[in-house]
């Protein structure tokens, strides 16, 4: 039986980043991370003609990675976490290929959005464009020729290889709650429907985070899923007003603005925004520190003043800098909204910082997330960069099985699988959170669940930290301290 979603860290990764595929995954979560996680979230593993899985060409696990009978072991052992892809398909999936040779004779011409979809005669369409919420150069249109010669304008949030469907075509409807269908039946507990806020374009809206017609779609695909146990995740960024709405609707959420407030924490000693958000965040969200995209800008928009996240940013260039690479990605999406650095190197690589911000994400509430390049507390992949010339690629190393496996013996990742494990296995987590109002560059915290309790006292100045719990009897004190220095010390 597949597990089901539990309040236990969940690990994020490629199919291909811990091992070449999902059988040495398997292999390296069973050797050195074991009971550190309860769930998996495997970035797309479908087979794709573009960013890492993200332009799918349908809905299979790609042979290179493995079969569905991997997925489904994994699913045995870890609730299972997958990302569906609502907004967009490759365009060299068999159905745009199709309405390429066959134009309006195809099955699928009404899956792929054309800006006459949204703006039939045309009017308000310039005006429109200019409020798109993506603002990569170039915009959202792009020109395609058809087998006839013919061209044609279709939509393209992310570009290239990824052409947007028509969520409002019943045929778009129906094959997306086949597939969800789908990757329910082979495991998944939870569905991240990525680039959500995408998804619906309308004309006189800035085509992000569509009301109401994103509720509808939402409810009609978490209903048709209802009877399966499978939970959907929406990718939602921007103000963090929608995370608060959708959680206020009993939907999950992404808890992205935690990066930049915990970085403007410990950057500067100070607790006031960090704690303002562990006090209102929505209790129902993953947390995650780092992901597979960048450090999320808009996520932190109303949070931090304007002159704060400035501040923050500096610092983050200084210790992490913008390289060439990233320059002449200057106008894409990702440059625009986004940091390009793993988080361990945003903290300029100090164990006892790094240690103090995930302490501090394990206590916000919400189940913690930790991507794969976090776990191994890995730094910039310069090199990587510099051959793909991706600025995301900095934070998309790919490790051999043994070499993750050497990774997972440093120290620092040692007392942060301790930490995790404390995380996974301490009841109080399932129950109340208090934050203090206690120093301006503390942040002291608390879960209670019955006789259990967990506390956090964090010194934002230094990164020095103490966890403390109790099941009743006295309060233990949680010891991250190696065998190897214990010994030495005695
Ligand atoms: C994903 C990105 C991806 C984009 C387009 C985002 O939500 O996290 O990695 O490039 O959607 O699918």
């Amino acid at each position: 039986m597949p597990k089901k979603l539990s309040n236990c860290i969940m690990l994020i990764t490629y199919a291909d980043s811990l091992g070449i595929n999902l059988k040495e995954l398997a292999a390296v979560l069973d050797d050195c991370v074991k009971d550190a996680i309860g769930g998996i979230h495997i970035l797309p593993f479908y087979p794709s003609s573009a960013d890492k899985g993200f332009a799918p060409l349908n809905y299979e696990v790609d042979s290179a990675f493995g079969s569905w009978e991997d997925i489904e072991n994994l699913a045995e052992k870890y609730y299972l976490s997958v990302d569906y892809e609502v907004n967009q398909l490759s365009a060299h999936s068999p159905e745009f290929l199709d309405v390429l040779k066959n134009g309006k004779n195809s099955p699928y011409d009404g899956f792929f959005l054309r800006p006459s979809d949204v703006w039939p005669e045309g009017k308000n369409r310039a005006a429109d464009l200019e409020r798109i919420a993506n603002r990569r150069e170039g915009g959202p249109i792009q020109k395609i020729a058809r087998a006839d010669g013919s061209m044609e304008e279709v939509w393209s949030t992310f570009g290239g290889e990824m052409i947007d469907l028509n969520v409002q075509d019943p045929g778009v409807r129906a094959f997306h709650r086949g597939n969800l269908r789908k990757l329910s039946e082979h495991g998944a507990s939870v569905i991240r429907l990525d680039a959500l806020g995408y998804a619906v374009k309308k004309a006189g809206t800035d085509c992000y985070f569509v009301e109401p017609e994103i509720w509808n779609l939402l409810a009609e695909y978490a209903g048709d899923l209802k009877d399966t146990g499978t939970e959907i995740l929406p990718d939602v960024h921007g103000s963090y007003f929608n995370q608060i709405r959708l959680s206020e609707r009993g939907y999950r959420t992404c808890g992205s603005a935690l990066p930049l407030l915990v970085l403007q924490a410990l950057y500067f000693g100070d607790a006031l925004y960090l704690r303002n958000w562990m006090k209102m965040c929505p209790r129902n969200q993953f947390t995650v520190l780092d992901t597979h995209d960048g450090i999320g800008i808009g996520d932190v928009r109303h949070l931090l003043p304007d002159a704060e996240l400035e501040r923050t940013l500096q610092k983050l260039y200084a210790v992490s800098p913008v390289t060439e690479e990233m320059r002449a990605d200057k106008g894409t999406y990702y440059a625009v909204h986004q940091v390009n650095c793993t988080f361990y190197s945003a903290l300029g690589e100090d164990d006892q910082k790094y240690l103090c911000a995930r302490a501090i994400q394990f206590f916000t509430p919400g189940i913690p997330a930790v991507y794969y390049m976090g776990l191994l507390a890995a730094t910039n992949d310069y090199d990587l960069l510099g051959r793909t010339r991706k600025p995301r690629d900095i934070n998309r190393s790919y490790f051999l099985a043994e070499q993750a496996e050497r990774e997972l013996q440093k120290p620092v990742v040692r007392r942060l699988l301790r930490l995790m494990q404390f995380r996974n296995s301490t009841p109080a987590f399932n129950g109340n959170f208090t934050v203090e109002d206690s120093n301006p560059w503390t942040i002291d915290c608390q879960w209670t669940s019955g006789i259990s309790t967990a506390s956090l006292h964090a010194d934002l100045r230094t990164g020095e930290f103490t966890v403390e719990s109790s099941d009743g009897g006295e309060r233990k004190i949680l010891d991250l301290t190696l065998p190897e220095e214990a010994q030495q010390q005695s």
